[in-house]
């Protein structure tokens, strides 16, 4: 399977007849109870407990089955556990291989969800986390302490873009007999596919490139072999499962997701290199810019990038910021990303989201650059910037 380019594979994955029934999709099979109709059948079942066989609704049917294999092929790992969102694969993740007086290493730029699941829950387990500078590399060495188990990456880093050295670091944590844990979301599978480089554990937000069209919240996480058993296992015991419609959905946004990756690709690269123009703005954070840390990194491990990028002005304040956002049109403010839609965010400056690394620089304008014409999405934010300016 691994010899199939990419795209063919999104196409072909997770399509075998038992799921199918011989239409192109899917059927979507919405359960509960799976019924036996021997002793004999029961227990053949309850062997496999569920992998990749009919067992109780919440290991799954065949429609969650054939996402996860789709996933597995993308991702290129052992197996696939699906979840309610992104927020709930890390969790979950994290609570499936952690226990108390643990210590884990946990990127400084990470999501800031992540932060708070931390500091907010794990802390309460006995569960301490250390935040480590996004750009450390093998130094990470130096704050692996006797009771830190995962080393936790998020390449590139939320809002700021920075690209970690991954081989590096998770040569250094291999050695120190500590699991790895990325969230992937940036690198789709197709872009970036972290179990090649090393990396033990690959956590998508499908939420966003994946089903693609802003309608489903999930989340998965794909396990190398080591890990597969215990992440599968601990994750039906914590109780996660997903309906097969939400399954059906994301595997209908997989197969369409590079053509719609390479439009949003093309566009935000347009946009980007407008914006390095402009007067206003200080440099761009988008990997495949130089002025992006870690950007040689992206350039060593990454097939491509997205529609995601953040530019970071010379001056501003919240007054310069709100009349900007408001003057918008095309771009809506919003959370989330990876829908064909444009959204915005801004931030002033950093503060409160890293405890490890200061900015020192003015405020962050993130963009999710959609599926609209990048000309279009260009005369928006030179209008909105001139008002930006009036506020200064
Ligand atoms: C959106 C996002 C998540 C969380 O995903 P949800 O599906 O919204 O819970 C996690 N990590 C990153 C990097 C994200 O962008």
């Amino acid at each position: 399977m691994s010899s199939k380019n990419k795209n063919t594979q999104l196409v072909s994955s997770g399509r075998k007849k038992a799921y199918t029934h011989g239409v192109v999709n899917p059927v979507v099979q919405r359960a509960s109870t799976i019924v036996f109709d021997s002793v004999s059948e029961l227990k053949e079942a309850a062997k496999t407990r569920g992998d990749k066989t009919l067992f109780y609704g919440r290991r799954g049917t065949t429609t969650h089955f054939a996402l996860q294999e789709a996933i597995t092929e993308l991702e290129g790992g052992e197996g696939c556990a699906l979840y309610p969102c992104g927020a709930a694969a890390i969790s979950q993740t994290l609570l499936s291989f952690l226990k108390s007086g643990d210590h884990i290493l946990i990127v400084d730029t990470v999501y800031e969800p992540t932060r708070d699941f931390c500091d907010k829950i794990l802390a309460g387990l006995g569960i301490t986390t250390t935040y480590y500078p996004p750009m450390i590399g093998a130094d990470i060495k130096e704050y692996i302490q006797d009771n830190t188990k995962v080393l936790f990456l998020e390449s590139p880093g939320s809002i700021t873009m920075e690209i970690q050295d991954v081989p590096a670091m998770v040569q250094v944590a291999h050695e120190h007999q500590l699991m790895t844990i990325l969230d992937n979301t940036y690198g789709n599978g197709l872009h970036y596919r972290p179990l090649e480089h090393g990396v033990d554990i690959s956590i998508q937000a499908a939420t966003k490139y994946i089903v693609g069209h802003s309608d489903v919240m999930m989340g998965v996480a794909v396990a190398n072999k080591k890990y597969w058993p215990t992440l599968r296992e601990h994750s039906y015991l914590l109780g996660q499962c997903t309906s097969a419609d939400d399954a059906y959905l994301a595997l209908r946004g997989l197969r369409t997701m590079a053509v719609r990756l390479n439009q949003h690709e093309k566009a935000a690269i347009e946009v980007a290199k407008w914006l390095e123009q402009h007067e206003l703005v200080d440099h761009i954070r988008h990997p495949a810019f130089e002025t992006c840390p870690g950007h040689e990194f992206f350039k060593r491990d990454f097939d491509g990038s997205n529609g995601l990028f953040s530019f970071v002005m010379k001056t501003g304040n919240q007054k310069a910021i709100d009349a900007f956002l408001d003057s918008l049109q095309h771009f809506k403010m919003g959370f989330s990303w990876g829908g064909f839609e444009s959204l915005v965010t801004a931030n002033l400056s950093m503060k409160g989201l890293r405890s490890q690394t200061g900015w020192e620089h003015g405020p962050v304008i993130r963009l999710h650059i959609g599926l609209e014409n990048a000309e279009d999405l260009i005369a928006d934010l030179q209008q909105a910037l001139a008002i930006y300016e009036q506020h200064l």
